[in-house]
């Protein structure tokens, strides 16, 4: 092999994330770099952070991103506010919240585990009766959109929950953040992380955060030291929260700071609530063709996440060979199953910038394709005008 400069092929995105950038993102992240300490990125970092503060919805203070996925911002939540001892009630009715209970297990908690089958969302009278058992539970966690299953639960009630109980609740909006409404504020919630490749359409690998004043004051009343060097706030903070006196902590990923900032930019520009509404009306669409193409959505319409479509693979049909025909033959990438739906369903994603016309036409017809050719029982013929009677009917 000799060394050569890498050029990605072209896709569409429309997995459960990443998702496509938009080529000012892309734009963006091609500019110089410049010191982390620079006076000019300290100005960028102050707008990213009032522009994150707008799309949580929120005043908080300690607002953020955390240099590193999704996956980053779910720990970082968890190694500050989780001690040996804490009792935190978890919410799984999926993949992402069985992860919330492993953070919790490995900050020496105790997980008290609130189960709802996957595929619905999580029922508040379950958690209403795990506080009733469990008085001293320090903080409720919860994914307000759970993308291996496309369900959406409701955060409000919940976060209502936790404040009734005097508890903090820590929310994963990875999946929901510009695609449904995320209101920090409205909901009273505590501690809540998303990332930067889902519905933002950023480049992987930065997770934005918020804490309530409550979780900050749950930080500063530890009573021993975060096990996470990276992670700790009351680091981190010295950083992100310095004003223009910022002190070295880690080096900020400057040029991927610069693409979350023009994706927020984007956002702002968009406004949130037609954001959320371009999502759902493209999911309208996208659903319509493929119940006209004879294919099902197992999640009942009122818990569905317009952002991430599971959808049953029919009987018989080979679901890993018609992912890998989209993806070789349209470029077109879509995601499979995870855990318990594994092989089951694929997931369609319509995030940020893979929410157009165009993808989900796209989508339709690679699939329409696709399962056809593997004499596949469905429908011909059907699903485009059905999908464009709802976009522009
Ligand atoms: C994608 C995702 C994560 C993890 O994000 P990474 O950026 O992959 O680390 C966490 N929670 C949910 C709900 C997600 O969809």
């Amino acid at each position: 092999m000799s060394p050569a400069s890498f050029h990605p092929p072209r896709r569409l995105l429309m997995g459960p994330g990443p998702s496509d950038l938009h080529p000012r993102v892309l734009a963006a992240m091609a500019q110089p770099t410049v010191g982390h300490l620079d006076p000019a990125f300290i100005g960028l970092m102050d707008d990213v952070k009032s522009l994150l503060q707008r799309a949580f919805g929120t005043a908080n203070e300690l607002t953020m991103p955390i240099s590193g996925p999704g996956s980053a911002g779910m720990e970082a939540c968890f190694v500050n506010l989780v001690e040996p001892g804490d009792t935190v009630i978890v919410c799984v009715n999926g993949v992402f919240g069985g992860r919330m209970k492993e953070n919790v297990e490995r900050c020496g908690g105790t997980a008290v585990v609130v189960d709802d089958p996957w595929g619905r969302p999580v029922d508040p009278a379950k958690v209403a009766a795990a506080f009733a058992a469990h008085p001293q539970a320090k903080a409720l966690a919860f994914v307000h959109a759970e993308t291996s299953t496309g369900v959406a639960s409701d955060a409000a009630a919940l976060c209502r929950l936790a404040r009734d109980h005097g508890a903090l609740s820590i929310v994963d909006t990875v999946t929901s953040l510009g695609g449904i409404p995320v209101r920090v504020d409205e909901w009273g919630a505590d501690a809540v992380y998303s990332g930067s490749q889902k519905c933002l359409s950023c480049a992987p690998g930065l997770s934005p955060l918020t804490f309530s004043p409550r979780a900050v004051e749950a930080v500063r009343n530890r009573r021993g030291k975060c096990p996470s060097w990276f992670l700790d706030f009351s680091l981190l903070l010295g950083y992100w929260g310095g004003g223009a006196k910022r002190a070295y902590h880690h080096t900020a990923p400057v040029n991927a700071l610069y693409g979350l900032h023009e994706s927020l930019l984007m956002l702002h520009e968009e406004g949130l609530d037609a954001a959320c509404a371009r999502h759902r009306h493209h999911h309208r669409a996208l659903v319509a063709g493929l119940e006209a193409m004879g294919l099902s959505l197992p999640v009942a319409p009122a818990d569905r996440l317009p952002q991430l479509n599971a959808v049953r693979v029919p009987d018989g049909v080979d679901e890993a060979a018609v992912r890998a025909a989209l993806l070789t033959r349209f470029g077109l990438e879509i995601g499979a199953g995870l855990g318990a739906l594994a092989g089951k369903v694929w997931r369609i994603g319509l995030m940020g910038q893979s929410c157009s016309a165009a993808h989900v036409m796209a989508c339709l017809t690679g699939l329409e394709t696709v399962l056809a050719e593997m004499q596949a029982p469905i429908h011909q013929g059907k699903a485009a005008a059905a999908a464009s009677g709802v976009l522009f009917g």
